[in-house]
């Protein structure tokens, strides 16, 4: 393929193309180094051009250009992914999203929004009208709505609103055709699923209309525990409670809360904490709760006011394995669905000592309460991963399998016959993000 001529092509149509190797290969990344099995398998995998696009016009153009020249296009928001969602693995074209910022509508209950926006920006805002977003993962800051859609599956506010699988968490997605004359389909409701978590290889999403839920004033703190047992089963409690509105309960097993260096003035070592954000109408409630499940409020903050200390969420979901990994790179970690079994945990903390830490989120799964492992694991080598992946699965826990950058091999379902259906319909040439649906 001539690339400088392509490069030219898209350059006369207006849109910004970089050649630049360093560049190109920057915009080919993402964090698919929490996993080093993903490290090895990706190793060198690079963009022949990355071109940036402010419109859906100029995201039409450059799959006219890859569908002419059959090229590979790979979509691109911020690149915070894990699974290597972002890397061009037939290189190609990497098209960057972040530039289409527009926030199209925001009204009660309701936010129309282009895929470049950042989710952090969106809070914001929202936040002034007396809405915030129902699901945020703990990369808000950063993370796009359309990298969110379609790479990620929900975060802050699982415990109220589960996944963004679930009917209702994303009302409709614009999405545009990979074919010689692009369709640009208004997909509402269940319509939209086959998109959602899609790793942008069923469709270009140009606009997303996502639910609001009410503000409310949140309240964030610790609260330490002796054993693990008890702390799982104070979350447990806490999630569970219907008077007690919280959107972030977590459990971070000793040692992990050794590697949250700007909280290290509150950790004693043996402690197990607990994680939360909770309404701050419901403080009292909350204290009492902790008081009874025999746990000690360590830290408490109120993270609207002026001069906080640390923002908790970005100690939680995979931050914790960031925060983890700055300080010892030879973590990894795992995605496991322990549903309520406290007893699998205890297990697997007998049979694994030094080898995991035990890092849950509490999520709705299916309208249930569940325990959600994102469990540290001290890597050695990938038959050991595989070892230790078998024993959780054996003791009847699922995994999503984060060591792959396929969809169907991270899933813990196979991926229904519609969504392959919806593949072949909107990308009869299999030119986007090629590799990353079923191989
Ligand atoms: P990208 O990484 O740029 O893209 C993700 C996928 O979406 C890619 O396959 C890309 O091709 C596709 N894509 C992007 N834009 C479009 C588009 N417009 N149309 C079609 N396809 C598109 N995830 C969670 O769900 N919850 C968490 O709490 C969470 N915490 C994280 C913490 C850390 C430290 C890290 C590194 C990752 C975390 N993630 C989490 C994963 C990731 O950050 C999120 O999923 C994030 O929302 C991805 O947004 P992004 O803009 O970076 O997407």
């Amino acid at each position: 393929m001539d690339w400088s001529a392509i490069a030219a092509l898209l350059a006369a149509e207006g849109l910004e193309v970089i050649q630049d190797p360093q560049q190109r290969q920057k915009l080919s990344t993402d964090y698919a180094h929490f996993s080093p099995i993903l490290t090895e398998q990706l190793r060198g995998k690079q963009a022949d051009l990355v071109v940036l696009a402010r419109s859906e016009a100029e995201a039409i153009a450059v799959i006219l250009c890859c569908v002419a020249n059959q090229i590979p296009l790979t979509v691109r928001g911020a690149g915070t992914g894990n699974y290597g969602q972002c890397v061009p693995l037939q290189g190609g074209i990497v098209l960057d999203l972040s530039p289409m910022q527009r926030i199209v509508s925001l009204e009660a209950g309701r936010a129309v929004v282009e895929p470049g926006v950042k989710l952090g920006k969106l809070e914001q805002q929202a936040k002034q009208m007396g809405w915030e977003l129902r699901l945020l993962p703990s990369t808000y800051q950063t993370a796009t709505v359309g990298g969110f859609v379609s790479g990620g599956s929900t975060g802050m506010g699982a415990v109220n609103y589960g996944t963004l699988f679930d009917p209702g968490n994303v009302q409709s997605l614009t999405v545009l055709t990979m074919e010689a004359e692009p369709q640009r389909l208004v997909l509402a409701g269940e319509a939209a699923q086959p998109v959602i978590h899609g790793y942008g290889t069923n469709g270009i999403i140009t606009e997303i209309t996502l639910p609001l839920a009410p503000a409310l004033p949140w309240q964030e703190a610790v609260v330490s525990f002796a054993d693990l047992s008890a702390a799982i089963a104070f979350a447990q409690n806490l999630a569970n409670q219907d008077g007690i509105v919280s959107k972030e309960i977590s459990i971070q097993g000793h040692p992990i809360p050794q590697y949250f260096s700007s909280l290290k003035n509150y950790y004693q070592p043996g402690d197990h904490w607990v994680m939360v954000i909770v309404s701050a109408l419901d403080w009292l409630a909350f204290t009492e709760l902790a008081k009874s499940n025999k746990g000690q409020i360590i830290f408490e903050q109120n993270p609207q006011a002026p001069g906080k200390k640390v923002n908790l969420i970005e100690f939680n979901w995979n931050h914790t394995t960031l925060l983890a990994r700055a300080m010892d790179s030879s973590l990894t970690y795992l995605q496991v669905f322990f549903y309520q079994d406290l007893e699998q945990i205890l297990t697997l903390e007998k049979l694994f000592q030094d080898e995991i830490m035990f890092h849950i989120e509490m999520m709705r799964i299916q309208g249930a309460m569940c325990l959600a492992g994102f469990p540290l694991v001290r890597f050695t080598n990938g038959d050991r991963l595989e070892e230790i992946m078998a024993a959780h699965q054996n003791l009847g826990a699922r995994i999503a399998n984060p060591h792959t950058y396929s969809l169907a091999g991270g899933s813990v379902q196979p991926l229904p016959e519609s969504q392959l259906m919806f593949k072949r319909q909107v990308d009869p040439f299999n030119l986007l993000n090629p590799g990353k649906l079923t191989d």
